[in-house]
């Protein structure tokens, strides 16, 4: 089974979140919990709980089919005391946040270097972040997302997130979610059935299947190997639909939520059937 959704707006609560995913055909969704462009926010109220986890029944989206993603402040490697203390902060309130809401998985990239450490030294920081924000919560797996490596974004790399999980304590409750767009840009090729399953097969090979937890499917306005994350709607960016279909195919990738952030929210529910009809075409 592959479950089917789009990043959906949150506004007006967590709970419109569900009815969004619900309108475009959506068996899968990610969401932010809170605003991702502010440090701080307001506690979930229980009313806001109480309404989530219901519409959630209702409309039968089980923990594992949804993909909720922090904040873009956080820098979970980052290079200065106090901005990794703020950063560490913050990720534990989101894994909080997610615990509120009956939620099992939570989606973040993992940090920049900032040129100031190494990467190594970077990665280390990311794995101490994890370790120190699952040793206060439960139930929450910290969901890691490879990046475009634009700038000093590490996680550009299958080795860097192998390095990661590598100094995690708890590998049940670590993961990983790959980016159609942020591999292609990042210089893994998925432009053809046998590129893209050549990819996947390095991503089994360094990291594992055992620890994909969730996709985002996104096609690329941003060149191959450009190292610079532009998203474009599925079939009009310089990846092509014949890497979404491989994908819907491949018996490796099933049961996690696959999520599209592409550009034209007005066309989901349309990419959303494309990709499930890729499966029954088979
Ligand atoms: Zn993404
Ligand atoms: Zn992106």
């Amino acid at each position: 089974m592959k479950y089917l959704g789009a990043h959906v707006s949150a506004a007006g609560g967590p709970d419109q979140a569900v009815l969004r995913a619900v309108e475009i055909g959506a068996d899968a969704f990610a969401l932010f919990t809170k605003n991702q462009r502010q440090w701080r926010a307001k506690p979930l109220t229980d009313e806001a709980i109480e309404a989530f986890r219901t519409a959630c029944r209702e409309h039968d989206f089980a923990p594992k089919q949804i993909l909720p993603h922090d904040s873009y402040l956080i820098n979970l490697g980052h290079p200065d005391a106090g901005g990794l203390a703020k950063s560490r902060d913050a990720f534990l309130d989101e894994m909080q946040r997610c615990e509120q809401l009956g939620l099992t998985l939570l989606n973040f990239h993992p940090g920049s270097h900032l040129k100031k450490i190494s990467e190594r030294e970077c990665l280390s920081r990311i794995a101490e972040s994890i370790n120190q924000a699952l040793d206060a919560t439960r139930g929450v797996t910290a969901v890691i997302e490879n990046t475009a490596g634009q700038g000093t974004n590490l996680g550009w790399r299958f080795e860097h997130l192998a390095e990661i999980i590598e100094q995690v304590d708890d590998k049940s409750r670590v993961g990983v979610c790959i980016d159609t767009c942020h591999a292609f840009a990042a210089g893994y090729d998925l432009r053809t059935p046998e590129a893209c399953t050549a990819t996947l097969d390095d991503f089994g090979a360094v990291v594992g299947f055992e620890y994909l937890r969730g996709m985002h499917l996104n096609d690329a306005k941003s060149e191959y190997a450009s190292r610079v994350d532009r998203h474009h709607s599925l079939g009009q960016g310089n990846i092509g639909l014949d890497a979404f279909t491989t994908i819907m195919r491949d018996p490796r990738i099933d049961e996690i939520p696959l999520v599209l952030e592409t550009i034209e929210p007005a066309i989901w529910a349309e990419e959303i059937a494309w990709l499930r009809a890729q499966v029954a075409d088979a």
